[in-house]
C-alpha cells in the first residue's frame, strides 16, 4: 500500500465502517499502534525496544528533546508565514480605514516594542494597532496617519522602530 486514503473502513483491521474522512473508529488508532509495535518488536517491552531501535533511550538520544526541537522548528516556519500574511492584511486594513491617508506597518520577529517618542516633531498617528503572534512568533505594528507623510516625517516615525531587526512597509 503506497498512498493512504480513508476508505470508509477502519484501518486497524476490525472491519468496522467509519466516516468517509476517518481512518479509525475512536481509540482504534492507539490500539493499532500498540499491536503493530508488539508485532514488530516482540511482546515484552515493545515500546522501549522500538525506541532503542531508533537510537532513543538512556545513553542514546532523548525522544522528548528531539520532539520538542522539531515542534519548535515547525512553529517558527508557521509563524514566519503567518507574520508575512498578517503584515499584508494589516496594511490593507489600516490604509482602508476612513480618514487614513497613509498607513505604515512595521513587522519584526519576537515581541518588538516601540521606542519612546524622540521629538515633538514626530507626526502623531490617528490610529494604531499592534498584533503579537503567540509564543514570541512576531509582532506587527500598524500606524495610520490623516495625511501623507513627508520623507522627513517618515524618517522620524522610523526612529520609533530603531535598532530592531524588522521590515517596514507603507501605503498611501
Ligand atoms: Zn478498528
Amino acid at each position: 500500500m503506497n498512498s493512504i486514503e480513508p476508505t470508509g473502513q477502519c484501518y486497524c483491521g476490525c472491519k468496522s465502517a467509519v466516516g468517509a474522512t476517518s481512518y479509525f473508529l475512536p481509540g482504534h488508532d492507539k490500539k493499532a499502534e500498540a499491536m503493530l509495535t508488539k508485532l514488530q518488536h516482540g511482546p515484552d517491552n515493545a515500546v522501549a525496544r522500538r525506541l532503542a531501535r531508533s537510537g532513543f533511550g538512556p545513553g542514546g538520544k532523548s525522544l522528548l528533546d528531539e520532539y520538542q526541537r522539531v515542534e519548535a522548528m515547525s512553529y517558527a516556519d508557521f509563524a514566519a508565514q503567518r507574520l508575512e500574511f498578517l503584515a499584508f492584511q494589516t496594511l490593507q486594513e489600516m490604509s482602508g480605514r476612513p480618514g487614513i491617508s497613509h498607513a505604515v506597518v512595521f513587522t519584526a520577529p519576537g515581541n518588538a516594542r516601540l521606542l519612546p517618542t524622540a521629538t515633538p516633531a514626530e507626526p502623531a498617528p490617528k490610529a494604531m494597532n499592534t498584533t503579537n503572534l503567540p509564543l514570541g512568533g512576531g509582532t506587527v505594528i500598524a500606524w495610520g496617519f490623516d495625511h501623507v507623510l513627508s520623507e522627513e516625517e517618515q524618517n522620524l516615525v522610523r526612529l520609533r522602530f530603531g535598532g530592531q531587526d524588522g521590515t517596514w512597509s507603507t501605503r498611501t
